[in-house]
């Protein structure tokens, strides 16, 4: 996870570390380093420049630069301004609603929605919630099927849909039996299609009026990079999300996402998906990323 950025980042601590005293110029000099490794991992260019900026004025007042390990001070302001990114603290899942509270699932076919879907259930479950999956991903071959083995699997309730109903119908139909049934939370799966599209974005919108859930959380492979910061605007510029989960950050060498998502949505990251297992999904916390941003 996040080995190239982490490995740049190394080189310019190495450095920093080994200096008794610094000046403005070695600060300037280190910050193009970062710079550089930032770019390198695909962080968007208007979060590169606000990093920079802030870690500078920091790295470069008299409290830097007269401590007495001043290349530490500067890797311990880097560090803060890295989890001030990210959205400082973990910001978990908001569900005080009157039960069933429901989480509405968004993101494109391939980032891991359904099986997050799941992991998410599982967690909800290990809290002694009473969890009901449901999925109105009609469109894609087998995905109503792919959550039902998941759910099966977890023993976790799966709501039975199928792909030649409505997606409202099927909306309707999971609500009445959530409430029915007492159920504590409602996650329910959405169509993911290969790109944003009018069609899609109707279809989700209306899903989100008649459910209203608490939370509207998008799903977003890190592997993307940029890619994924610019669909998750999109979603979250005509749908109010509540938070993001990024997921495959096992297999994400850069970090770009990671490290944009916050800054640029606005929405905080409140899951990482870790590995393809149903347990590997994991809250966000930015503070633990930095560290492992900074090794
Ligand atoms: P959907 O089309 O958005 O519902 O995507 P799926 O849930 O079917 O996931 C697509 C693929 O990504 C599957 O092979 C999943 O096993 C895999 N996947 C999902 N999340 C993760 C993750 O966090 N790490 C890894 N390595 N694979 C993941």
């Amino acid at each position: 996870m996040l080995e190239n950025l982490t490995g740049r980042l190394q080189g310019v601590i190495k450095n920093l570390r080994g200096q008794a005293r610094l000046t403005e110029e070695n600060i300037a000099d280190a910050m193009r380093e970062v710079r550089m490794a930032l770019l390198e991992a695909d962080v968007a260019l208007p979060v590169v420049k606000d990093f920079i900026a802030a870690v500078k004025a920091r790295a470069q007042g008299k409290d830097v630069l007269q401590s007495l390990t001043p290349g530490q001070a500067v890797i311990e302001v880097v560090n803060d301004e890295l989890i001030a990114l990210m959205g400082k603290a973990n910001e978990g899942l908001n569900l005080a609603a009157v039960p069933p509270a429901i989480i509405l699932m968004a993101g494109l076919q391939g980032s891991g929605k359904t099986t997050t879907s799941a992991k998410l259930a599982k967690l909800l479950k290990e809290q002694k919630k009473k969890v009901l999956l449901a999925s109105a991903d009609v469109y894609r071959p087998a995905a109503i099927e792919q959550l039902k083995t998941l759910a099966q699997q977890l023993e976790i309730e799966c709501f039975d849909s199928n792909a030649s109903q409505a997606p409202l119908d099927i909306a309707t139909a999971t609500l009445d039996y959530a409430k029915r049934g007492y159920y504590d939370v409602v996650i329910f799966d959405t169509a993911g299609r290969l790109g944003i599209d009018e069609a899609m974005m109707a279809e989700i919108k209306a899903l989100h009026a008649y459910l209203n859930p608490i939370e509207t959380l998008f799903v977003v492979d890190a592997m993307q990079g940029q890619d994924a910061i610019n669909t998750a605007k999109a979603f979250g510029d005509t749908l109010p999300l509540t938070g993001v989960i990024l997921t495959k950050l096992d297999g994400d060498s850069r970090g770009g996402a990671a490290l944009s998502v916050r800054h640029v949505t606005g929405k905080p990251i409140k899951y990482i998906g870790v590995s393809e297992k149903v347990d590997g999904l994991e809250p966000f916390y930015p503070d633990r990323m930095a560290s492992r941003i900074l090794g």
